[in-house]
């Protein structure tokens, strides 16, 4: 399976950031004149600007590629909860990789409205293709885990569980007025194909193609690196687009939204990834959590490659 290549900003020409967007910052006064611009508003004095605030009853966290590391999906379930936000949306992978399977599979089934299909919930369930020998021999661990629960009604619930998740879906509540297509891996092979970020220099007319398919904005998973694809195409790094992590959505630009891994980020910062989408913006957020007691956890775990537990320590 190809790796995600980091994130090379230079190669991307993205080292400035986001540029600001003017309808966010023209005014008649000295005031920029927005109601809610990026925190750092390079225009207003220091404190002009109230927090943002969502309206939290609309806001809902979106999680993906738990991959079995309860540990971390215990910790992003609770910042999620500190934040009052009480809608909670899955993107797959549940599971593969990770030591908790069970409990990683009981949580989102417990607390999110809807979870998709990713690649390893489905190696998993049915058979694992084109997977690496590592995660081969976790997909087929992990589905053993599954097997040798002796309560039978809780067996067959969790198999049901598995087997109900959804490949595709389009959610018009979560983005004021547009669209939101939620896949694992991309509109064209929803769970399966990847959108990397280098994709925007070298694969063109993919994200051409993808972009297609997307009326206004795509929430994903899949690569472990979370970000903002645009249909220049171009790609922004939560660190590059606003001191705060957040994306502020323009009127009729198309985005695809990758919201990062909870449970293995692959983009060289090893804490928690998860994102929380408003009307107006998405927020990418990151969360620390006890990595070594996962790592642990896979190590004493002789059919689980010790890998999976030191590319959790460098989040590659
Ligand atoms: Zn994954």
């Amino acid at each position: 399976m190809r790796q995600p290549a980091p994130v090379d900003r230079r190669l991307l020409g993205i080292s400035t950031g986001r540029p600001p967007v003017l309808s966010e910052l023209s005014g008649s006064n000295s005031r920029c004149g927005a109601a809610d611009p990026p925190v750092a508003c390079p225009t207003c004095p220091p404190g002009w600007h109230p927090p943002i605030q969502g309206p939290k009853t609309v806001a809902t966290a979106i999680i993906s590629d738990i991959h079995g590391n309860a540990v971390a999906l215990r910790a992003v379930l609770a910042d999620i909860d500190a934040k009052g936000v009480e809608r909670i949306i899955c993107l797959g992978d549940i599971i593969g990789y990770g030591p908790e399977p069970l409990a990683a599979a009981d949580l989102v089934a417990e607390r999110c409205e809807w979870s998709l299909m990713g690649n390893h919930d489905f190696g998993v369930l049915y058979e694992p293709t084109n997977f690496n020998p590592g995660a081969e021999a976790a997909a087929y661990w992990t589905r053993d885990r599954f097997d040798e629960e002796p309560d039978e009604a809780l067996r067959t619930k969790r198999y049901e569980f598995l087997g109900s998740l959804k490949v595709r879906v389009v959610d018009q509540g979560m983005a004021e007025g547009r669209s939101v297509l939620a896949v694992h891996g991309s509109p064209r092979r929803p769970i399966n194909e990847y959108i990397f970020p280098d994709d925007v220099i070298n694969a063109t007319d993919k994200m051409r193609n993808l972009f297609s398919m997307v009326d206004d904005f795509a929430i994903v998973g899949h690569t472990h690196v979370p970000g903002v694809f645009t249909d220049e195409p171009d790609f922004y790094p939560p660190s590059e687009i606003g001191s705060n992590s957040t994306y502020k959505f323009l009127a009729d630009e198309k985005a695809i939204i990758n919201v990062g891994s909870v449970g293995q980020p692959r983009d060289y910062d090893p804490r928690a990834s998860y994102a929380i989408m408003y009307p107006d913006r998405v927020e990418f957020h990151r969360v620390d959590y006890d990595i070594e007691a996962t790592a642990k956890q896979i190590r004493d775990e002789p059919e689980l490659t010790d890998w999976l537990a030191e590319r959790l320590l460098e989040g590659r």
